[in-house]
């Protein structure tokens, strides 16, 4: 499921006030760790912390050097809030995102004292930050634009290298792809995502993705003609043919975000947890 290209630095100062800190959790589902990223020079913004790891905790302190005002989250993924609080604890800074929905995978811990919408934008040392809501991977998903740069922090909107779950209920691939199209009307100079490396191309990397997720709507479509009748685990190899074993797993969780945008657009319909089509 993933192919991330060459290890990654620990460290990186990626544009003027703009920094890097890869967190020590590679694993499949993170890639080679989870980035956060620092903003500002003279006082900081803090973005995804990531999971409570207190070495990273500690590099975060240190390569701030300044005081950290402000925590901002992505979303409440396990891999990339849960340091959010205790960092807050130890420097006074204020928490900044949006809440944690109720459900499995859930970072419950968080809750800001600021809570982000839509278009709000929080400044830090000059630099414009403006949050833009993307549910479809997390339904509380938000990436930042850096509004001077025009880059796009993405989170696990979009990563690098690889494709995203989605995992229903609080996942939603309607959104996903209503979500992919805000972000590309915004013709961001470069995307920066919560896994892996900048990526330099922004539209074609999202037509990449929309491609893909089209791809593969087509495959649950055939599949359905060919297959009437069966149950979503049932369906899974008939659709992921390209997918080892060991992860149907997470198709089955992709191909029901699949069914549910059919079924939204009344191509597809379930009766007691058999699928056809319509
Ligand atoms: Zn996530």
């Amino acid at each position: 499921m993933t192919t991330f290209g060459p290890a990654m630095p620990d460290f990186t100062e990626l544009a003027p006030g703009v920094r890097r800190l890869l967190a020590p959790n590679p694993s499949m589902m993170t890639g080679p760790g989870t980035n956060t990223y620092l903003f500002g020079v003279a006082e900081i913004a803090v973005l995804d912390p990531g999971p409570l790891i207190e070495k990273h905790l500690e590099a975060i302190v240190d390569r701030s050097a300044a005081p950290i005002r402000w925590v901002l989250v992505t979303h409440t993924h396990p891999d990339h809030s849960p340091a959010a609080v205790e960092l807050a604890k130890r420097t006074g800074a204020k928490l900044l995102g949006s809440p944690a929905p109720l459900g499995r995978h859930q970072d419950s811990t968080f809750r800001p004292d600021r809570e982000l919408i839509d278009g709000d934008r929080v400044t830090v040392d000059g630099i414009e930050l403006e949050a833009i809501h993307t549910p479809g991977h997390a339904s509380n998903h938000l990436c930042y634009r850096h509004v001077q740069l025009n880059w796009i922090f993405t989170g696990d909107h979009i990563i690098d290298g690889s494709t995203v779950v989605i995992d229903p209920p609080d996942g939603n691939m309607s959104h996903y792809l209503a979500s992919l199209a805000k972000v590309n009307n915004r013709q961001p100079a470069i995307l920066a995502p919560g896994h892996g490396e900048l990526i330099r191309d922004p539209a074609r990397a999202i037509d990449w993705i929309i491609d893909h997720r089209l791809q593969r709507e087509s495959k649950v479509v055939a599949a359905l003609r060919a297959h009437p009748g069966l149950t979503v685990r049932q369906l899974v190899p008939h659709v992921y043919k390209d997918v080892s074993e060991h992860l149907y797993g997470w198709a089955e969780r992709s191909l029901l975000a699949h069914l549910e945008k059919l079924a939204d657009e009344r191509r597809a319909a379930e009766n007691s947890g058999y699928w056809s089509p319509t």
